[in-house]
Formats: C-alpha cells, sequence, structure tokens
C-alpha cells in the first residue's frame, strides 16, 4: 500500500466535512485531509480552495524566495515558440502530428512525440 500524504492547505481541517471527521469515537476531531494521492497543486493539495488558502499565508514568501519579476517580460522571436499538435494528422491517420509554432514569425517546426512530451526541450532561447 502506498504512503499516505497529507494535504499542505493551511486550513483543511477547517473544512467540517465527514470525511475529515477522524478519530475514535468520543474524541472525533476534523483533520487534515490524508490521500495517496491529489488533484491540485502539483499534487499537494485536495481542492482548489486548500490551493489557495496556502497561497493567502505563504504565496508572498515563496515569490520572495523564487525571486520577484521586477521588470516586464517581452516576447520576442526567441521566446515564442510554443508546442502544438493536429490531432490525428498523421499518414497513416492515427497518430498526431507534433511541431512547434512561433506565435510572432509563425514559422512551423516538426517535432517527435518525445520531444513534445519532454518538458525539458525547448526551442526557446530567452525567457
Ligand atoms: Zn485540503
Amino acid at each position: 500500500m502506498s504512503e499516505l500524504k497529507l494535504c499542505q492547505g493551511t486550513d483543511c481541517h477547517k473544512y467540517k466535512t465527514q470525511d475529515r471527521l477522524k478519530g475514535s469515537k468520543d474524541n472525533k476531531t476534523f483533520q487534515t485531509r490524508r490521500r495517496s494521492s491529489f488533484y491540485y497543486g502539483q499534487g499537494n493539495f485536495c481542492s482548489l480552495n486548500c490551493q489557495n488558502d496556502w497561497f493567502s499565508d505563504f504565496g508572498n514568501k515563496a515569490i520572495d524566495h523564487f525571486g520577484r519579476l521586477e521588470e516586464p517580460k517581452h516576447l520576442t522571436e526567441e521566446n515564442a515558440w510554443s508546442k502544438t499538435y493536429d490531432w490525428r494528422g498523421g499518414s497513416d491517420d492515427r497518430t498526431n502530428i507534433y511541431y512547434y509554432i512561433n506565435s510572432i514569425t509563425k514559422e512551423q517546426r516538426p517535432i517527435t512525440e518525445d520531444q513534445f512530451n519532454d518538458r525539458s526541450y525547448t526551442l526557446n532561447t530567452g525567457e
């Protein structure tokens, strides 16, 4: 059995739902949700509410920790590439066609399915 994770929501235990009510008969308390997996916030939160609660409490600290944006970013030809695909556009009519498209120049460049799925693979050279 896989290990259970705790929702990281700072107020998860304050949402009084039946599934949060745990403990022995005379000593039940509402508790932070515990599950094998969560859908929100990269698997850290049981709900969007809990994710928002966390951000309300820690968002400023997190942004300051990882670097607050101080100047606007600029969309240029160098960072305008994004991945996309045509559903079942392949020659056998059962595979997708994957490609990069530059939103400024409109240039398209074919990529493989592996490159499409590889989150670290990018044509962008600027931020
Ligand atoms: Zn939660």
